[in-house]
């Protein structure tokens, strides 16, 4: 019997190599924590039938004595990014009988250069807008840490799939935080590349100047794993870049500047504080040193954010006409068939973004709101790669709260705020990766904290040493 809680992605590679067991058994041992355990935690909109089929594929390639960085480890994908011959729904009803006709690059990467077996698809919020899975269409995924509670989002299905031991990683993508938020509320390491590392060719647009592909995982080991898999230019995504510095940046002189004002503005929960201030110190005592750093743009991250990724969304949405994918509900004519498709297949918060997006965009605002808010993004992004010329990290905690419980965040603008401190990242372009730091108590439970390591442009590498440095790895 394999016991998944035991087990990252780097040592059960040595357990195939070695013949522990086979990609067969760790596979069949995923499926059955599944049947187990998601019943309740919904983690998972679907197993793929062909899994097993996959891990044979592997097991056959590792007695021949194929060596593939991620050869016969199963690995779930949040149901936006899509594998051939699948279903793909991004959590909506208007994708209902949507069957991808091909790969996204991440899954051709995985499969090809990686080996690894494509598991099944995972819960998220609708289209990836949200920051708890509750707007999912297939209803919400639980935090494994506490089934009261939301496990994140939008990627919260692949995060508590990873952090309930279903899985030992998985793929979710972030826009404004969608990985990192959900790693931090399950105790998961999650990470997203700079702009332009991994592909997003194949992975539905939720708000494309903003959307990167990640993985979850239990270390940063692992993620670093996944990651070397999945990045690279690739002509289907013209906003792919080659980095060919990547892996040069290790020699980095250790300096973390914390911007106090930002981290302790508003909101801030006393034990995400005080978690805080024992991140810094554990640093500190690694060596580090710390410095304060003055971003006095970064509070406007959200307001911007919530600017120019609706105007995005207005956009990419506008595809789902009930005639190219998924659902059709028929109408007296064409154009009625469009506004019963989209009023039957489109959630609450996907309508109010869709509209938002209209508004800011329309010629009468499109200055005070759409053409002001790419301003100030290019302020963010300058201050925020001024002060890389002067630290390596910027350090805040990943959320300002831990894990809230269902219903609990009633308005939007109060879920808007989980995004807090990891949407600047987004805006930048930049890499961050949320590592978890310790539990803390709440009514009854030990519900994890993330702290968020935030690099400048391509330096994955250099966030990778120091979160191993944290973790102990
Ligand atoms: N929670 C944020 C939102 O609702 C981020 C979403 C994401 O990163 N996909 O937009």
């Amino acid at each position: 019997m394999i016991d998944l809680s035991t087990l990252t992605i780097a040592s059960a590679r040595e357990g195939l190599k070695s013949g522990a067991f086979t990609s067969r058994e760790l596979t069949q041992a995923s499926i059955d924590a599944i049947k187990e355990k998601d019943g309740v935690i919904h983690a998972f909109l679907e197993v793929f039938d062909d899994a097993l089929g996959q891990a044979d594929e592997a097991d056959k390639q590792i007695k021949a004595g194929k060596d593939l960085p991620l050869l016969g480890i199963p690995l779930a994908l949040k149901d936006n990014i899509l594998v051939k011959n699948h279903r793909a729904t991004a959590s909506s009803k208007i994708l209902e009988g949507f069957v991808s006709p091909t790969d996204s690059t991440a899954v051709r990467k995985l499969q090809q250069e990686g080996g690894a077996v494509i598991l099944g698809r995972t819960n998220c919020d609708e289209f990836a807008m949200g920051s708890s899975t509750e707007n999912s269409a297939f209803g919400p995924s639980k935090n494994p840490h506490d089934l009261s509670r939301v496990p994140g989002g939008s990627s919260g299905g692949s995060a508590a799939a990873v952090a309930g031991n279903m899985v030992l990683a998985s793929l979710g993508s972030d826009t404004g935080g969608s990985i990192r938020q959900p790693a931090a509320f399950c105790g998961v390491v999650g990470f997203k590349p700079t702009y332009g590392r991994i592909s997003r060719s194949g992975l539905i647009a939720m708000a494309s100047s903003l959307d990167q592909i990640g993985p979850f995982t239990k270390t940063v080991t692992d993620a670093e794993l996944v990651y070397e898999v999945l990045r690279g230019k690739d002509p289907m995504d013209s906003t792919t870049i080659e980095d060919d510095t990547y892996g040069t940046g290790k020699t980095f002189s250790k300096v973390i500047g914390v911007p106090s004002a930002f981290v302790e503005g508003d909101g801030l929960d006393p034990q995400v504080k005080k978690n805080f201030e024992e991140a810094v110190e554990k640093f500190k005592g690694l060596g580090y040193e710390i410095k304060p750093v003055d971003l006095p743009s970064l509070k406007y991250s959200l307001a911007v954010y919530y600017i120019l990724m609706p105007a995005e969304v207005s956009s990419n949405l506008g595809r789902f006409d009930g005639v190219r994918y998924g659902l059709h509900s028929g109408g007296d004519h064409g154009i009625d068939d469009y506004f019963k498709t989209r009023a039957a297949g489109f959630g609450k918060e996907v309508r109010r973004r869709i509209i938002l997006g209209t508004y800011v965009l329309s010629s009468g605002y499109y200055d005070a709101y759409y053409g002001s808010a790419l301003k100030v993004k290019d302020l963010i992004t300058k201050e925020l790669r001024e002060a890389f010329k002067e630290v390596d990290f910027i350090l805040t905690p990943t959320t300002p709260t831990p894990a809230f419980k269902f219903g609990e965040k009633s308005s939007p603008l109060d879920m808007y705020l989980a995004d807090i401190f990891t949407v600047p990242a987004n805006i930048a372009g930049v890499p961050s990766l949320s590592i978890p730091n310790q539990t803390v108590p709440v009514e009854g439970s030990d519900l994890p904290l993330g702290v968020l390591l935030t690099a400048d442009l391509g330096r994955e590498d250099n966030l990778f040493v120091a979160g191993k440095e944290f973790l102990g790895e």
